[in-house]
C-alpha cells in the first residue's frame, strides 16, 4: 500500500455503519436498520473480511491496535463479530481489541468473545431518560443500568461515554452522570459536550446553551472526573492508571492506521502522511470499495500533528518533533508561544503541552501556532 511505513506499527479501525434508528444529534455515517436493504449486512461482513485479509497478507505481523466503531457494531451481532476479530487476528493478537457496543445491545454473552476482544466502549451518554429522550437514544437508563452492571463483571478493559451541556440539563445532572456512570468502576471515560451538526433533527429542534454555558459544564464535569481518580489525558478523556486508550493514542500522535468501512478514514507514514478514506458510500462500497489515498506536503503534515498531539496533556516531546520534521520545536515555535496567555500551556526543554484553561481555547491556540510554522 503506498506510503505505508513497514517499519512503524499500524493499527485497523473497522467501521460499522449500522444503528437501530438514528440518534437526533448524530452526524455520523450510519444507515438506521429500517433504510437497509435486505442483504447488506451479510454483504457488509464479507467486504470487510476480504479487505483485513487483503491487507493482513501486505502486513505480515500483528496489527498494533483494532477499534470497532461505528454506527453501531453491535447490531453485527457476536458471531460476526467475533468472524471479523479472527480474520484481523490472524498474524496474532494485538496490544489492545476495542469493540463500540450501544448499551441495549450489550448481553452476557459478549464475554464469549474474551479471547479476540480486550476492551468494550459504551455509549451511556445520560443516566437521565429524559436527557436520553431528546438526544434521541434508543436506549434507556434501564438498559444503561443494565450495560453497566454486565460490563462491570467482565474481563474487559472498558470505557463509558458521557454526553454534556445537553438543552435542559443542569450541571447537577450531568456530575450525577458522572458520579453513577463511575461507581461501576470503568477504567476509562469519555466525556464531551453535545455538538449540533448540520441537518440533524436536534438542530433543528434544540438551542444550544451557549459557549459559556458549556465552559462551566466542562469545567465542572473535569473536576470531578479528576476527584474521582480520572486522569484527564485528552481534551475528552479521561483514565484511571494505566487504561489509557492506546487506539485513539495512536491518532493523537498522528500514528499509523488503516480504516475499513464507508467513509472510514486512515493516515499512513511518518516524516510526511497519506491520508485515506474508504468509499464513502453503502451501495459503492458493497460494489467495489476503494481506499481514496491523498498525500499530504510536510507543512500540510505538520499541521495535521500539531492538530492531533496538542488534544493530549502529554502535548508535544521536543526531541520526537525534531525526530520527526528534522527542526527545533523552540526556533520554530518559540515566537508564538510567548503571546499564548499564561496558565494556558507548560513548557519544558522536553515537551509543551496544553494546560485545561488551554483546552478550553484549543481552536484558538492550534490556529495561532501553526501562523508560526
Ligand atoms: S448510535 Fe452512535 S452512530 Fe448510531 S445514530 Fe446514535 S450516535 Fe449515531
Amino acid at each position: 500500500m503506498k506510503g505505508l511505513d513497514q517499519s512503524r506499527p499500524l493499527s485497523l479501525y473497522i467501521h460499522v455503519p449500522f444503528c437501530t434508528r438514528k440518534c437526533d444529534y448524530c452526524a455520523f455515517y450510519s444507515i438506521p436498520l429500517s433504510a437497509a436493504e435486505p442483504g447488506w449486512i451479510d454483504r457488509y461482513v464479507s467486504m470487510i473480511l476480504a479487505e483485513i485479509g487483503a491487507l493482513s497478507e501486505e502486513w505480515g505481523k500483528p496489527f498494533h491496535t483494532i477499534f470497532i466503531g461505528g454506527g453501531n457494531p453491535g447490531i453485527l451481532g457476536y458471531a460476526n463479530l467475533r468472524r471479523i476479530l479472527e480474520k484481523a487476528e490472524e498474524n496474532g493478537m494485538p496490544e489492545e481489541v476495542t469493540v463500540e457496543i450501544n448499551p441495549e445491545n450489550i448481553t452476557p454473552e459478549l464475554q464469549g468473545l474474551s479471547d479476540v476482544l480486550t476492551r468494550v466502549s459504551v455509549g451511556i451518554q445520560s443516566m437521565d431518560d429524559e436527557v436520553l429522550r431528546r438526544l434521541g437514544r434508543n436506549a434507556s437508563r434501564a438498559d444503561n443500568i443494565r450495560a453497566l452492571e454486565l460490563l462491570s463483571s467482565m474481563p474487559f478493559r472498558w470505557n463509558a461515554d458521557i454526553i454534556t451541556a445537553v438543552p435542559g440539563e443542569s450541571i447537577g445532572r450531568t456530575l450525577k452522570d458522572i458520579e453513577e456512570v463511575a461507581s461501576y468502576n470503568p477504567g476509562h471515560i469519555s466525556f464531551y459536550c453535545l455538538a449540533f451538526e448540520e441537518g440533524t433533527p436536534l438542530i433543528a429542534r434544540e438551542t444550544p446553551v451557549g459557549e459559556e454555558a458549556e465552559a462551566e459544564f466542562l469545567e465542572k464535569g473535569w473536576q470531578r472526573l479528576r476527584e474521582l481518580g480520572y486522569e484527564h489525558y485528552e481534551v475528552s478523556n479521561f483514565a484511571k492508571s494505566g487504561e489509557r486508550c492506546l487506539h485513539n493514542l495512536v491518532y493523537w500522535n498522528l500514528g499509523q492506521y488503516i480504516g475499513f468501512g464507508p467513509g472510514s478514514e486512515g493516515s499512513v507514514g511518518y516524516s510526511t502522511v497519506t491520508s485515506m478514506r474508504d468509499t464513502p458510500e453503502i451501495g459503492r462500497f458493497l460494489s467495489s470499495p476503494e481506499l481514496e489515498c491523498t498525500p499530504l506536503s510536510s507543512a500540510e503534515t505538520e499541521e495535521e500533528f500539531l492538530l492531533v498531539s496538542l488534544r493530549t496533556s502529554d502535548g508535544i516531546r521536543k526531541s520526537g518533533y525534531r525526530e520527526r520534521f528534522g527542526r527545533d520545536f523552540d526556533s520554530v515555535y518559540g515566537g508564538q508561544i510567548a503571546s499564548i496567555p499564561d496558565g494556558c500551556f507548560t513548557d519544558s526543554p522536553e515537551a509543551f503541552a496544553l494546560t485545561e484553561k488551554g483546552f478550553m481555547m484549543l481552536d484558538w491556540i492550534i490556529l495561532h501556532l501553526a501562523m508560526g510554522m
